[in-house]
């Protein structure tokens, strides 16, 4: 609470010295802009690092090799222990950053000179297939299938009626082993994943979830609280790795929502200034 107000504080002043000094925040968007103007918006661009980081990084890909690598391993010792009787083996595996890569959509949300989630554009963006499949993912998933390890895709987009078939349309797309509706949920109203982690538990053993977002586990990481948020984190620590395997994903998530209240935040100045704020929570002071 007490840094809360703190930062509210801060925002204000530095909000106001921004002023007083003739800073603006670009973040108009606007068919044609000079060159000028688009060189100014690209050096503050909130974004430019997470998306540079994710379309060059090797150590990106490394990340994602090292989190299938794990699931892997898992899924083989799982094999080995599985006895006749037991229920068959399953996997959850959430989709858009885990096993499903949207580079070209955040490229072009930079282009557009935007800095924050658009859905609007997400929605006119997922149909098209512009896709790509993460590092690793087809090859780890295509070993669960030569395991016959069942893998079930859950997730949550909603764009309109055609939801569903698009969200199976990108599984086939990227030939991914079980796409198909035997295998996919779609959840358009709601982000809670768990009713199908248990409907699954119940005829599968679930072996374990791969996910970008620590929702995707548990609905307990759906909190407004960044700290309370890290805490629960630290509490399920030797699950990771182990029970759930996560994906980096520096763009979008719950992990957003816990800054600003919302998965979505608007496009304004207040709500970039929320962002420097946690950025330099614990900045040093220069002295
Ligand atoms: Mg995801």
């Amino acid at each position: 609470m007490e840094k809360q107000k703190k930062n509210k504080f801060n925002r204000r002043k530095l909000i106001n010295s921004m002023a007083l000094a003739g800073i603006t925040f670009p973040l108009i968007s606007r068919e044609n802009v000079s060159a000028q103007e688009m060189k100014d918006t690209m050096k503050s661009n909130a974004l430019l690092w997470a998306i540079a980081w994710k379309e060059t990084a090797a150590e990106y890909g490394a990340l994602c090799h090292q989190a299938f690598n794990i699931a892997r391993w898992k899924v083989d010792s799982a094999v080995a222990k599985r006895k006749r009787s037991d229920k068959p083996l399953a996997i959850i595996s959430d989709m858009d950053n885990t096993i499903i890569g949207a580079t070209s959509y955040w490229g072009y949300i930079i282009n557009q000179q935007k800095e924050f989630f658009d859905d609007a554009i997400w929605d006119k963006w997922v149909p098209k297939n512009l896709i790509s499949a993460i590092p690793g993912s087809k090859r780890f998933l295509d070993h669960c299938y030569e395991k016959n390890v069942e893998v079930f895709y859950v997730t949550n987009r909603n764009q309109g009626d055609s939801t569903y078939q698009y969200a199976l349309d990108q599984l086939q797309y990227l030939k991914f082993p079980y796409a198909d509706d035997q295998h996919l949920t779609v959840y358009r109203e709601s982000s809670n994943k768990m009713p199908s982690k248990e409907a699954i538990s119940k005829s599968h053993e679930l072996v374990l979830i791969l996910g970008d977002n620590l929702n995707d586990y548990k609905r307990d990481y759906y909190v407004k609280d960044v700290d309370e948020r890290f805490d629960i984190m630290s509490n399920d620590r030797d699950d990771y790795g182990d029970k759930f395997i996560i994906l980096p994903n520096p763009t979008d998530g719950h992990w957003v929502r816990a800054m600003f209240g919302t998965s979505e935040p608007e496009p304004n100045e207040e709500n970039l200034m929320i962002l420097k704020d946690f950025a330099t929570r614990s900045a040093w002071n220069g002295k």
